[in-house]
């Protein structure tokens, strides 16, 4: 399918320093791929003050399309619902890049190769780290909401590939963290942990296998305050941390389950002598 040739031309607006009229600076070439328009040629113009403001940079008052760098990605050709499509059928569906470029090909007419799948793959995977950054706080409150949130941590390694270390929320099954450490190792998965517990606060219960590394840490985090202030508020009881063996709390739903019914009752239990101890 051949490319379609469109001319982008937006109101030039006033320029934002001066309020003064903009003028067309020139008219540049750029291609655009999206789900939305397809393969596009743009003819994109920019405005440039006709006052010849500059930026304290030094550099122009210049006004480019709005449009395309809404939906185009930065430096890139493609579109932000291509891009998102791909890092949806990669990690989700866990499909492989060739798959994907058929299916773009053959549902959206998009041709692309499986070097640029990969490189959507990696973009997709930056913007949904940052996007989750971003909005820590509106999930720490969804969990704060629930009552608190069970901490369920695993580290999992093949042999050579390093380990990779998860840390979920049981009840809800979501991930809060994760992270390539080259081997398990107290020191390396306490700033792991550390960062999940600043962004999510303080967890109700801690769930963990019976591995040498991350008990270490666990304990020190208790010692360090942050679990510890979790019993010292009263809301959780000694025996809420606790080891389990728990060595595939990661992607065997089934004894996640088991794990969090159980931490479940444990909080409820602590919660319900907490109440019991406050009672007149
Ligand atoms: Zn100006």
């Amino acid at each position: 399918m051949g490319s379609v040739p469109v001319v982008v031309a937006e109101d030039r607006g006033a320029c934002p320093l001066c309020d003064g009229p903009m003028l067309v600076q020139k008219t540049v070439p750029r291609n655009g791929l999206t789900l939305a328009h397809g393969t596009f040629g743009a003819h994109e113009t920019i405005h440039v003050c006709a006052g010849r403001c500059h930026w304290p940079s030094g550099s122009l008052v210049t006004r480019r399309a709005v449009c395309l760098s809404e939906a185009l990605l930065p430096m890139s050709n493609a579109g932000y619902d291509l891009m998102t499509l791909v890092g949806r059928q990669r990690f989700l569906h866990r499909m492989q890049r060739e798959e994907i470029q058929e299916t773009l090909r053959d549902e959206h007419s998009i041709a692309i190769s499986t070097g640029e799948v990969s490189d959507l793959a990696r973009r997709f995977a930056l913007y949904l780290a940052r996007l989750h950054r971003a909005r820590a706080p509106l999930l720490a409150a969804a969990l704060a909401a629930d009552g608190g949130w069970p901490l369920h941590v695993d580290a999992t390694g093949e042999a050579g590939r390093g380990t990779l270390l998860i840390v979920m929320a049981g009840w809800r099954q979501w991930v809060l963290g994760s992270w390539k450490i080259s081997t398990e190792r107290a020191d390396l998965i306490l700033p792991c942990l550390r960062t999940v517990l600043s962004r999510f606060g303080a967890p109700c219960a801690a769930m963990r296998d019976l591995g040498k590394a991350v008990t270490p840490a666990l304990d020190t985090l208790r010692l360090a305050g942050a679990i510890a202030e979790a019993f010292v508020d009263g809301i959780v009881g000694e025996d809420t941390v606790f080891p389990v063996q728990a060595r595939r709390t990661v992607g065997d739903p089934a004894t996640s389950v088991r794990q969090s019914a159980r931490g479940r009752a444990l909080v409820e239990r602590t919660r319900v002598r907490r109440f019991a101890s406050i009672a007149p």
